[in-house]
């Protein structure tokens, strides 16, 4: 199993590539922007590419597809409680943060809890964990976690942003957290890769050293 990625876009979003580099297969992870450098990713990974997985539809995550696509035309998989966001939602705060945007077809398939995906031979499974985003999701499996904007190192997503959700962003960090081993290695959306192990000891959102969230 091979991870790269690209930090991209004003947002500074982490777009990954995980490949299968034995069987030549790859999928990208949230292209959020600067589709160029996400291509020439891929091209140097020397995979094919097979599918984009979103873990939610915010603007940072998917502006990246119609220049990802315009090259291979692959399909997009998203969970159906985002598609607010990528059909309509995310090309209005595009408008809003003056962020130039082109509105992609699709998504292509739904994305729902429980969920198995395979990239290669390498087998994901889809975590459904709302309240940054209502849709949002983690890539689970070999060890690590792509979790979009539901937790980084040291901080977690905001649950401010329209259709976000306190209370389900609670719930979703109490499953993610319990339900897989403290050794995973998590892959936010923004920031630097972090461990279950080290969030849970040290994230002031995790000890309860901080409590913004109301249930
Ligand atoms: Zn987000
Ligand atoms: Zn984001």
């Amino acid at each position: 199993m091979k991870i790269d990625h690209r930090t991209v876009g004003v947002f500074e979003e982490n777009c990954y590539l995980l490949a299968d580099e034995q069987a030549g297969r790859g999928v990208l992870i949230d292209p959020g922007d600067e589709a160029e450098q996400l291509v020439a990713m891929v091209r140097a990974a020397n995979v094919t590419l097979d599918a984009i997985w979103l873990t939610h539809a915010h603007i940072d995550h998917m502006g990246g597809i119609v220049g990802v696509r315009r090259v291979w035309d692959v399909p997009v998989l998203l969970h159906p409680r985002d598609l607010p966001y990528y059909r309509e939602l995310s090309a209005r705060s595009a408008q809003m943060y003056g962020i130039d945007f082109e509105q992609p077809e699709g998504p292509d398939a739904e994305l729902s809890d429980g969920q198995e995906l395979s990239c290669g031979d390498l087998r994901f499974t889809v975590m459904h964990v709302p309240g940054h985003a209502p849709g949002l999701v983690a890539f689970n499996g070999h060890g690590v976690s792509f979790g979009g904007d539901l937790l980084f190192a040291g901080s977690i997503g905001r649950t401010d942003l329209p259709l976000g959700n306190p209370a389900e962003m609670n719930a979703s960090l109490e499953r993610f957290v319990s339900e897989l081993p403290a050794e995973t290695v998590v892959y936010p959306g923004h920031g630097p890769r972090t461990t279950l192990e080290r969030e849970r000891r040290t994230n002031p959102f995790l000890t309860g050293a901080v409590r913004p969230l109301r249930r």
